[in-house]
């Protein structure tokens, strides 16, 4: 497992190198998702800092203790946040990649100030206009990131999308590319352990990265 870690921090920093890219500016985020404590700590104890989750119930479970153990964990939340989970994942989460509706966008703004805790957010744009798919239509972006930012005060830190399985991800990963420039958006959290070093080359700041972590998902 955190022999894994090594070779994905490996392929991390010549897929950078490769494109001219300096590797720092690129963050492994290791998707931990459905692993157990036991599973995760070894990757800990490796130096990884920055996790992502998908359930805020799940990451509620595990992460606080892990918290505690280990200085400037970080934690990602990588799955769809339904409004009556806001609270609770402002707690738990640094940032929140999913922000895809004007509802929770209006929830988050209003809970950020309740709680006086700010994450950074991401906004997921659904590149495939997939059905089943969250994230916001990518025609509609810009003006979903104006919203958050003009009328919400919202810091929108970064994009991310999760391309269609079994497609060719580049054009996805041009796309987003392209709306974050249009819209000064820094950072871009796309790419998984199939197509992360292709991300990278299309511009990656943040790679999800399960599988070729932690190996198969218990279940899936
Ligand atoms: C599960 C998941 C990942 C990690 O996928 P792997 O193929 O296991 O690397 C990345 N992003 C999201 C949104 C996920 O749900």
């Amino acid at each position: 497992m955190t022999s894994n870690l090594m070779d994905i921090k490996e392929k991390i920093a010549s897929a950078a190198e490769n494109c001219g890219r300096p590797p720092k500016d690129i963050t492994l985020v290791a998707v931990s998702k459905v692993h157990i404590v036991e599973t995760i700590l070894p990757v800990l104890e490796s130096g990884q800092r920055v996790f992502g989750e998908n359930r805020v119930q799940e990451a509620a479970q595990k992460w606080p203790a892990l918290k505690n153990s280990f200085d400037g964990v970080k934690l990602h939340l990588i799955g769809p946040l339904q409004t009556n989970k806001v609270r609770q994942a402002v707690h738990l989460f640094d940032v929140i990649e999913t922000v895809d509706r004007p509802k929770l966008a209006r929830m988050l703004a209003r809970i950020f100030e309740e709680e006086a805790k700010r994450c950074d957010i991401y906004i997921q744009v659904n590149t495939g206009h997939e059905n089943q798919k969250a994230g916001i239509l990518p025609d509609s972006a810009d003006e979903f990131i104006a919203l958050c930012r003009d009328d919400l005060k919202l810091e929108v830190r970064g994009l991310m999308c999760i391309p269609p399985f079994d497609h060719d991800s580049t054009p996805h990963f041009k796309l987003l590319k392209e709306i974050a420039d249009r819209n000064n958006i820094k950072n871009l959290s796309m790419g998984m352990s199939g197509d992360f070093e292709k991300a990278i080359g299309n511009g990656a700041t943040h790679v999800r990265v399960g599988t070729a972590i932690f190996g198969a998902r218990p279940g899936y």
